[in-house]
């Protein structure tokens, strides 16, 4: 007998056939003689609805209400997911995260998990139920509900798998699992059977979107390894593991664009001291996160300056731009010019680290294709290039089929 935990996401829950479908395939797991705990996410567009209302009732509404009200969501798919199991005649029994033992801080929105004690999920399993946790939420130590950051319900299904000692952790979704990219956007991407934690965090970061980057940190911290598969086929997914050796024959596992980023240049920056960690240190104290940065090398005579350029969200470009704005004479910059038309095309593979000529390739697969390069950045497993977004997909197919055949 295997013990479980399932999780299924917003869009595998998202109307009662749906609710239905995933109770049919918990019974048959059940049915095989295996414990399932199952982890829920709110129905597809109930969190965002959530806060919406808020929104309409208060333009900031208080934090822990918040919490209060988006627990909600994960409340109202974990009865009836098991009022669906009801129906099949599968004993189980719903839980909260504070029912179920998962205690965090108090930093309400975005909770870190401190502890989970498994002894009520584990009486339940005993006595013969599936055992369905609300996916996102836990309590602190006071009582208050808090909830762990969007997409939290990975990471409830990741520290409970860590928790109970799981032999197996299944993240069900709408896609088969990891891709090589896109496919939406690159017709010959193919679904992977395995990646490792690194490249896992590095494509979930990189906008790939299949889960929450902070989920993988901790299955990666706590070696839980886990499974990304549909909930509407019965295909096998793509296994998320720690690194071995086999993984660095391919040089690269995946292709991602993001094309949620801007560009920020300050022209003319007075090349001295101090003038990097002004501009640096004002926009993380605004909660500007900023990923790739360019500094050009010292020029003009007299007062030498230098050409900064880095890119940051989107959304966060106006608050920038303002921020910026209000330092421009005390730094004494000549000029910020803004650009929101760039994509960051990245190629991930720790099989990058035993390689070479892997960026030459890439910058010559782009230069063929008439795709200019703006920046670039590297790490051990990841090259990114800054291009110009209306070439975006057409980079990402060209450099996707130059690696991984199209
Ligand atoms: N319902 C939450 C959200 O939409 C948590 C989750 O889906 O994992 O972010
Ligand atoms: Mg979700």
């Amino acid at each position: 007998m295997a013990l479980i935990v399932q999780k299924y996401g917003g869009t595998s829950v998202g109307n009662p056939d749906r609710i239905k479908n995933v109770a049919r395939r918990v019974a048959r797991c059940r049915a095989e003689g295996d414990q399932v705990v199952v982890v829920v996410s709110a129905m597809s567009g109930v969190t965002d609805g959530l806060i919406k209302l808020a929104k309409e009732i208060s333009p900031q509404p208080s934090e822990r209400e918040l919490d209060m009200l988006l627990s909600t969501g994960e409340q109202t798919t974990i009865a009836l997911t098991a009022m669906a199991l009801h129906s099949l005649e599968v004993p189980a029994v719903s839980l909260t995260g504070a029912q179920a033992g998962i205690v965090t801080d108090g930093v309400h929105s975005k909770a870190k998990i401190r502890n989970i004690s498994p002894d009520r999920i584990h009486e339940f399993l005993q006595e013969g139920n599936v055992v369905i946790v609300a996916g996102f939420q836990g309590q602190t130590d006071e009582g208050h509900i808090t909830t762990l950051g969007r997409g939290g319900s990975d990471l409830t299904a990741i520290a409970l798998a860590a928790a109970l000692g799981a032999d197996l952790c299944q993240i069900y979704t709408d896609v088969d699992g990891v891709y090589t990219a896109d496919p939406r956007v690159v017709k010959s991407a193919r679904k992977l059977n395995e990646v490792a934690y690194d490249e896992m965090l590095e494509l979930a970061s990189l906008g790939a979107k299949v889960m929450q980057s902070r989920s993988v940190e901790f299955a990666k911290k706590f070696g839980v390894v886990f499974e990304v598969r549909s909930s509407l086929n019965d295909n096998p997914g793509t296994i998320v593991k720690e690194e071995t050796e086999s993984m660095e024959n391919v040089v690269i596992r995946g292709v991602t664009l993001d094309k949620n980023q801007a560009k920020v240049t300050l022209a003319a920056v007075p090349d001295h001291p101090g003038a990097a960690s002004k501009i640096f240190k004002s926009l993380a104290a605004i909660n500007v996160n900023v990923d790739m940065i360019v500094q050009t090398s010292s020029h003009g005579a007299g007062v030498k300056t230098t050409d900064i350029s880095f890119t940051l969200d989107k959304p966060d470009l106006p608050k920038a731009l303002k921020k910026l704005e209000s330092l421009k004479a005390e730094i004494g910059f000549a000029e910020i010019l803004a650009d929101e038309g760039i994509g960051k095309l990245s190629m991930v593979g720790v099989g990058m680290r035993s390689h070479s000529g892997v960026a030459a390739k890439m910058f010559d697969t782009l230069a063929s294709n008439e795709i200019n390069i703006d920046m670039i950045s590297t790490s051990e497993i990841k090259i990114s290039v800054v291009i110009e977004l209306s070439r975006g997909e057409d980079a990402m197919r060209v450099v996707h089929d130059a690696f991984l055949g199209a």
